[in-house]
């Protein structure tokens, strides 16, 4: 049978554009090679850009009675240890930012989307299926561990940040200047946490950055992250910078010294958005981290993930109507997400590259925050757990800088 569309990948990017498409009666096929609940290493926060897109499908109030921490603000310091701390004034729910875990969260988006699209679990997808040009559908390994197609008039590759899809089209070129690595662990038995997200300017990485979020249970979700490029340049091992700074910087040493690492510390590579990917081919689309769509600064990519299913969802609808199936037709894909998330992706990696440029600013701006109030508000409307979306004129960075 021939589906309207393959949705590859069942994570936040998956599961949202096959909710939406599903809620326009379309016959749709979810494919992932998990069998969920399953961990996805990552900071585990959700902001704004996520809750909006949950609320347009109608599960936000289900999402916020999920196990995890709610966030009201953000702690930021700088590598000479200035730190500051951003409260948002509205406390009332809903909260401007969750920490979930993301074995909690995906489930939860899988679960639901589930409950409306055919879906198959455990089928690891090898290759893509080309006719006469036109992606036709995927061939993999089902969980019978036969080969098995699945086709559609449409393929919507939500596939992370290894995408088979976007690596058989060679769109998966980003270079190391524009790819984070990063590591995670949970930590149980770390004090002073509080319902703020921690970030944390530490030299060496700048302008990757250390966090700490807090998780309920007093668990906290602890990692750092830095661009590929200067990792390999500084000769950096983030494992043994995450423990040094654990161990040593005055910030973490007294707060980690009775704590207990759960787990294993895991690693994984994030594409950013700093690289514009093409996103679109013919009969198909990328999204989320297959597309490259991850802030370049913050390192958040739920919800840019979210916002690409919702777009391509769009998208899809109407090169079903029309019967075109096109590259030229799926360009408007591009350019709607783009619309969207382009000029809080430019803006992010000004900053990001001010500060890879100017580490001494970092200290600067961070002493200016801690004294100047509107100055502070200005950073809080930027931060994506916080406010997040903001467009920054001219006279902000001015503002910034004087
Ligand atoms: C250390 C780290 C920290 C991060 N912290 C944050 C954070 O705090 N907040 C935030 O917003 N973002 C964060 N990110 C980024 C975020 O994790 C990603 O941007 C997000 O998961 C992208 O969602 P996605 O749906 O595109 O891909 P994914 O979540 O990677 O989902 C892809 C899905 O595709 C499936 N799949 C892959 N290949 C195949 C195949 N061949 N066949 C079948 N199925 C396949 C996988 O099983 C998976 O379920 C972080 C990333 C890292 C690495």
């Amino acid at each position: 049978m021939e589906y309207d569309v393959i949705v590859l990948g069942g994570g936040p990017a998956g599961a949202t554009a096959a909710m939406f498409l599903a809620q326009a009666g379309k016959n749709v096929c979810l494919i992932d090679k998990a069998k969920f609940p399953r961990d996805k290493t990552c900071g585990d926060a959700q902001g704004r850009k996520a809750a909006n897109v949950m609320k347009k499908i109608g599960i936000y109030e289900e999402y916020e009675k999920l196990p995890g921490q709610k966030i009201y603000g953000i702690t930021l310091s700088s590598p000479n240890g200035t730190q500051i701390e951003i409260d948002v004034e509205d406390r009332a729910n809903p909260a401007p930012g969750y920490v979930h875990k993301r074995i909690v969260f995906d489930e939860f988006l899988f679960k639901n989307a589930s409950k409306m699209v055919k879906v198959v679990k455990n089928m690891h997808v090898k290759d893509v299926i080309v006719e006469n040009g036109y992606v036709k559908g995927v061939v993999g390994t089902n969980e019978k561990g036969q080969e098995e197609e699945v086709r559609a008039k449409l393929l919507l590759a939500a596939d992370g940040g290894t995408s088979i899809v976007a690596a058989k089209f060679k769109l998966n070129d980003n270079p190391p200047e524009h790819f984070i690595s990063a590591i995670r662990a949970y930590y149980t038995g770390v004090t002073g946490m509080t319902d703020r997200i921690e970030i944390h300017m530490v030299d060496e990485l700048i302008p990757g950055y250390f966090w700490i979020f807090p998780l309920p249970n007093g668990e906290a979700n602890v990692g750092l992250g830095m661009i590929v490029k200067d990792m390999a340049e500084k000769k950096i091992n983030l494992k043994d910078a995450m423990i040094r700074a654990l161990e040593v910087n005055p910030l973490f040493k007294d707060r980690f010294k009775n704590s207990e690492l759960v787990g294993q510390i895991k690693g994984w590579n994030l594409p950013i958005a700093s690289h514009h990917r093409k996103c679109y081919g013919n009969g198909f689309m990328l999204l989320g981290d297959a597309a490259s769509l991850i802030d370049p600064l913050s390192g958040e990519g739920v919800g840019t993930a979210m916002i690409s299913g919702e777009v391509s969802a769009k998208i899809s609808m109407e090169a079903l109507a029309k019967g075109d199936f096109s590259e030229k037709f799926l360009e408007k894909y591009d350019k709607e997400l783009w619309d969207v998330i382009g000029d809080e992706i430019k803006t992010n990696y000004k900053i990001q590259q001010l500060g890879k440029d100017h580490p001494e600013w970092i200290d600067k701006l961070m002493v200016k925050a801690s004294k100047d109030e509107k100055f502070r508000k200005l950073f809080e409307s930027m931060l994506p757990y916080t406010g997040g979306r903001k467009k920054l004129g001219k006279m902000d960075f001015i503002r910034m800088f004087i």
